[in-house]
């Protein structure tokens, strides 16, 4: 029994490096994913402005075309007022003409609106690639960094599962699955130390007979609380 209480001791173990080198492993890959996310979302916040300003650009190009048009044809009204012989007819082409002046400002106006917007959105635009580029730079270094650490993590990991099945053959089946059962059910510690009579799995005190009884190695001793597998662990200081 001493045998398979040692061998449920290491499997333990093992299994506690398994639970640290897997939640390694997530943080880097949390990492990695975290600053793809940022990255994305800046790729498309980039996208969406770009997408703006190149609607307000063409709306503006759109102006000049009309300023342009409108203000030849008002040049040519202006020719014709010159020619006109009645006074009526002259009113209404001014009429006309001081109309066309008034939506040349407009367009005018509007032009210079569209291009203040696309001079704050080169701005911001700007800034979301200087944003981007500084991220993509941390993303890149550290993207290799987790990599490696992941593969040689990774390796280790086999190396346990390995080390886990040697181990798990040399265990009784019925103590193995019961190992495994415990382990499932109580957050991965199915096999605690005692130590001056505390159970290191809940903290609880264990009645001095399982104690003993403990101590002799001879049969396998549960924890009457917590109902995990229990181990000697000699601290120096056990109470007697
Ligand atoms: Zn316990």
């Amino acid at each position: 029994m001493r045998d398979q209480i040692a061998h449920l001791v290491q499997l333990q173990d093992i299994d506690n490096e398994a639970v640290a080198v897997k939640s390694r492993l997530k943080v880097c890959a949390d990492r990695i994913r975290d600053l793809e996310n940022k990255l994305k979302d800046l790729s498309l916040r980039i996208q969406a402005k770009e997408e703006e300003r190149e609607e307000i650009s063409s709306r503006q190009k759109d102006l000049e075309q009309k300023i342009e048009d409108a203000t030849r044809l008002a040049k040519k009204a202006e020719k014709r007022l010159m020619d006109i012989k009645t006074t009526r007819e002259y009113r209404a082409l001014q009429r006309e003409l001081d109309d066309s002046k008034g939506s040349i400002k407009e367009m005018e106006d509007e032009s210079v609106q569209c291009m203040e917007q696309i001079e704050e959105l080169d701005a911001v635009i700007s800034v979301l690639k200087k944003e981007h580029d500084e991220i993509n730079r941390v993303y890149q270094t550290e993207r290799e960094e987790a990599e490696a650490e992941m593969k040689e993590k990774e390796g280790w990991l086999k190396k346990l599962t390995s080390s886990r099945e040697k181990i798990a053959d040399q265990l009784e089946p019925r103590l193995f699955n019961r190992y495994e059962a415990i382990l499932r059910s109580l957050s991965n510690q199915a096999v605690v130390p005692v130590e001056a009579m505390v159970c290191k799995g809940c903290n609880m005190n264990i009645p001095p007979q399982t104690y003993n009884e403990l101590q002799r190695g001879d049969e396998l001793k549960f924890c009457p609380h917590c109902e995990r597998i229990l181990y000697y662990k000699d601290t120096g200081d056990n109470v007697e």
